[in-house]
């Protein structure tokens, strides 16, 4: 599967204790992350991330447009609710694209275990059968 994780900059630490209790279950995916949450979940679990831009440089937007590509699986998304972002709009976007392709979407630490419960228990296989399928 492949997970994007992202996490705003309260979040981080959140994302590192997650990835850190996960890491057993993340190690057999493939993972992405926006660019300073990826490099502090690697710096932390030594797990491989491809890393794409930072979130308000366009990151988001650019684990959006894998979406729209039906080429990503699940979102993690840590988001901070209290703290106004520049990049308000690519956050929203990118929330709406996993609705718009039902791409399994968390957004706070207790739907992502729920989540990775889910993973690890195969529920997400159907994802294999419909990625890069293209209704043209
Ligand atoms: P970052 O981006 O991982 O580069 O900090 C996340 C965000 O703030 O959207």
């Amino acid at each position: 599967m492949k997970i994007s994780l992202i996490a705003h900059d309260k979040k981080k630490q959140d994302m590192v204790q997650f990835t850190t209790a996960y890491q057993p279950v993340l190690k057999n995916h493939t993972l992405y992350a926006t660019g300073t949450t990826g490099m502090k979940i690697r710096e932390a679990t030594g797990l491989d991330v491809h890393r794409f831009q930072s979130g308000p440089l366009g990151g988001d937007q650019q684990i959006g447009a894998l979406i729209a590509d039906n080429d990503m699986d699940m979102v993690i998304f840590f988001r901070d609710p209290l703290t106004a972002q520049p990049h308000e709009p690519d956050i929203s976007a990118l929330i709406r694209l996993c609705d718009v392709y039902a791409i399994p979407l968390a957004t706070n630490m207790a739907s992502a275990e729920i989540l990775m419960h889910a993973l690890s228990r195969g529920d997400f296989a159907w994802r294999n059968i419909i990625r890069n399928k293209k209704d043209d």
